[in-house]
């Protein structure tokens, strides 16, 4: 693909659309309410999502992609100010909720960015994005994949969330007079929570805004806000700490549970220190053998479970032999963790990497617009601007290259990558 057409969870200048996979911090740093550099394409759900994470935000710039669908755009190719098709078709990403991979098809060939996710293939839902996968590509292999390589490690085995989710209301019903905490993020973990209320019949407490985000997703019954309701608290996982933990357990005995696809630590954590940042630092001092367990526990009050959003090793390594990747990339890059998924499966039949980091900067460009030709979806049509049918002076194109920020140790404040980068002459 050329270079300057699309970016997927990127929110620099520089791309006629923006694509957001879905909608946890890491994949949104740069979007604000203000966004006005041109339409964001998402599914239905982180549409219907985002604009209570972003008030404000201008709804006109908004294009909602039905899942399984081929989607036409029409953008203006850089180098010759000549319209160039892109196809586009979200697949269900089982990540968190709204989040979806999206798989490109043009005269580049085809290119899919998974953005987060997990494939899972005893859930019935994965089933379907895996038949979606192998109907859109027709027997052709992806000649681009980007791949959350979050757990792309062998060490990385963890069971099916159905599984996880048992074991955590094992670990509840085992502490009948205990009150519970369980870390999560502002979105995902949703079924979790859902199976834990069903199974043990209990509410589930969520701080206000989790609330109305419960209720924006549908869950009316389960929720509440009030402590008085339940013994079973959802907290942000910031405010996860052993601070907390033991000034909970001075009032009531209390225990913690971390759902994570990291249960594992080699040391007892600092007082004020978010588990699950230590988890993710602490793992990478354990041996293989050592990581395997389903449950562990850091402190006598905290239970982790390897409940997973993100797929673990052999997961990744069945998807990459679905797809068969000519050319493959991690979209997590940590100066800690960061590992390229090429180093496990350039093995995998056919699979050829290139290895090549592109070398970039970036040229500002007003906002622009995308049409969308073929009407194979609902999306929203508009006018291209008169700069783009004139084209921009651009520098060599036809790079198939990726941005990729480095990013801190923490793996969770990854970014996401620039497709196509620019390689602009100044
Ligand atoms: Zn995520």
């Amino acid at each position: 693909m050329e270079r300057g057409l699309i970016s997927v969870d990127r929110w620099a200048e520089g791309s006629q659309a923006y694509f957001l996979t879905h909608l946890h911090a890491d994949h949104t740093q740069g979007l604000t309410s203000a966004w006005s550099k041109g339409p964001l394409f998402c599914s239905r759900l982180s549409a219907k999502l985002l604009p209570f994470k972003f008030p404000g935000f201008d709804l006109s710039l908004l294009r909602v992609l039905d899942v399984g669908v081929w989607h036409s755009l029409s953008l203006l190719s850089p180098s010759s100010a000549s319209e160039t098709l892109v196809r586009v078709m979200p697949v269900d990403a089982h990540h968190c909720p709204g989040a979806v991979m999206y798989l490109f098809s043009g005269d580049f060939g085809s290119l899919l960015y998974t953005g987060d996710f997990r494939w899972e293939m005893t859930s019935e839902k994965a089933n379907r994005s895996r038949d979606m996968l192998v109907k859109a590509l027709n027997g052709n292999r992806v000649n681009t994949l980007y791949l959350d390589n979050t757990y792309c490690n062998p060490s990385y085995s963890f069971p099916s969330r159905r599984d996880a989710a048992q074991q955590v209301v094992h670990i509840i019903a085992s502490h009948p007079k205990h009150h519970v905490i369980i870390g999560i993020d502002t979105l995902g973990k949703e079924d979790l929570l859902v199976h834990i209320a069903r199974v043990l019949k209990i509410k589930i407490w969520v701080w206000p805004e989790r609330l109305q985000t419960m209720h924006i997703l549908g869950f009316d019954e389960i929720f509440t806000t009030k402590t008085s309701l339940t013994r079973v608290r959802a907290v942000p996982r910031y405010s996860f700490t052993l601070d907390t933990l033991e000034g909970l357990n001075k009032i009531h005995p209390t225990i913690g549970i971390m759902p994570s696809g990291l249960p594992w630590a080699s040391k007892p954590l600092h007082r004020n220190e978010n588990f699950f940042d230590s988890l993710a630092r602490s793992y990478y001092n354990k041996k293989a053998h050592e990581v395997a367990s389903m449950e562990e526990r850091l402190h006598p009050e905290i239970f982790t479970v390897p409940y997973s959003d993100h797929s673990c090793y052999m997961e990744l390594h069945e998807f990459v032999q679905l797809v068969q990747p000519i050319n493959m990339r991690g979209i997590v890059s940590s100066s800690s963790c960061y590992i390229d998924p090429s180093y496990y499966f350039g093995h995998c039949d056919g699979v050829y990497q290139t290895f090549q980091r592109v070398q970039h900067k970036h040229k500002e460009r007003g906002k622009e617009r995308v049409r969308v030709l073929r009407a194979e979806s609902s999306v929203k049509v508009n006018d291209l601007t008169d700069s783009m049918r004139k084209g921009r002076k651009c520098g060599a194109v036809g790079v198939s290259g990726v941005y990729m920020s480095r990013t801190s140790a923490s793996r969770r404040r990854r970014r996401g990558a620039k497709i196509m980068e620019d390689i602009y002459a100044d």
